[in-house]
């Protein structure tokens, strides 16, 4: 079978592989969609201290079932699924107080195990023993459902900052998860969001397909100001930084309304991790800050049913569909704005 392994960083191959049988307590699926997330992009650039490689990448996963491992019970082969990124371990402290998205134990396919970005990708049945294999619900294309994952992050997000009825919500990042967010936010409810990007045909692209009440170009703009003046003066209930950028991070917070949510929901780069901050902006004015490190089982299922209830669509956003020799090729255009959301169909045409 063919697959893309990350060998080391700008060293990513499309290459030959023996075919995988499914482990113990574990499934093998044939990949129908594998979608590209911004990590694959960092991962290409900068590899990933838990990536141990080479390793076959990609972890927004959807098939169908060709082989059951012994004792995996539940599964037939023809199963249409999606499967979690994050697997944790179930049992830590954290898992126990149902916080699974920091679990310390926490493994990942496409890091740890092999991931989609092949034609047959193994579940490990840690997968399965947390619940984190999905069915994908009737209706519903494998490539919507491949983007239940990055949804799921973006679920975990907004219910850790509070995203709801008659907010005003500020989304800094028009790439594909701030998209999810624009839409997320206004299936919690909000009542204004607005959509803040670098890149201008980013911007343009993004806007008009999730439609923001506003789309600020940060490009020469103070978009501090910007959303003061957008809300007179007062700031906005939540704001969620969906870019690795310190500098966003620092207008975040002084974007936000009193008793106000700022979400650092992407990572900043690990040599560059700090931010200067005025903290008597939290302390005076009560604003919290939160964190979102994936998503757990739970969420995924979440997000499965926004999508297919249509409350978050997710079709429009998938810009690219490409076959898996141009996996690295959509890597590019998720970074370069071109695409919003690019798809890999890693079987060969023909296959149905
Ligand atoms: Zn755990």
């Amino acid at each position: 079978m063919r697959v893309v392994r990350f060998y080391a960083p700008r060293d990513v191959r499309v290459e030959e592989a023996p075919e995988p049988t499914a482990d113990p307590g574990g499934l093998l699926l044939r990949v129908r969609n594998c979608s590209v997330c911004g990590t694959d992009a960092k991962i290409w650039r900068s590899g990933h201290p838990n990536l141990s490689p080479p390793r076959v990448l990609g972890h927004e996963v959807a098939g169908e079932v060709v082989e059951v491992g012994e004792g995996a019970g539940g599964w037939s082969v023809g199963d249409r699924v999606q499967v979690i990124a994050a697997i944790p371990d179930g049992t830590c402290h954290e898992c126990r107080h149902g916080w699974p998205t920091v679990c310390p134990n926490q493994e990942r396919i496409g890091y740890q195990h092999d991931g989609g970005f092949a034609e047959l990708m193994r579940v490990p049945a840690q997968v399965l023993a947390v619940d984190g294999v999905n069915r994908v619900p009737d209706g519903l294309s494998f490539a919507e459902a491949s983007v239940a994952e990055p949804l799921s992050c973006v679920i975990n997000g907004q219910e850790q900052a509070r995203v709801g009825e008659g907010q005003t919500v500020v989304v800094v990042g028009a790439g594909p998860i701030g998209c999810l967010h624009v839409r997320l936010a206004r299936a919690r409810g909000a009542a204004r969001v607005l959509l803040i990007e670098l890149s201008a045909r980013r911007l343009e692209l993004a806007a008009g397909l999730v439609g923001p009440d506003e789309a600020i170009a940060a490009e020469g703009t103070d978009t501090v100001d910007a959303v003061l003046e957008l809300t007179d003066g007062r700031g906005a209930d939540v704001v969620i930084v969906a870019a690795g950028s310190g500098r966003a991070q620092e207008g975040a917070l002084r974007m936000a309304a009193r008793r106000g949510t700022v979400s650092f929901f992407g990572g900043l780069p690990k040599d560059r991790p700090t931010i200067t901050c005025d903290t008597n902006i939290v302390h005076y004015r009560e604003v919290a800050v939160v964190g979102a490190n994936g998503s757990s089982p739970a969420h995924n299922r979440q997000a499965l049913d926004l999508i297919a209830t249509g409350a978050v669509p997710v079709a429009d956003l998938i810009t690219h569909r490409l076959p898996l020799d141009r996996t690295v090729e959509g890597i590019h255009a998720t970074t370069s704005g071109e695409a919003i959301k690019v798809t890999v169909e890693p079987q060969p045409s023909g296959v149905t």
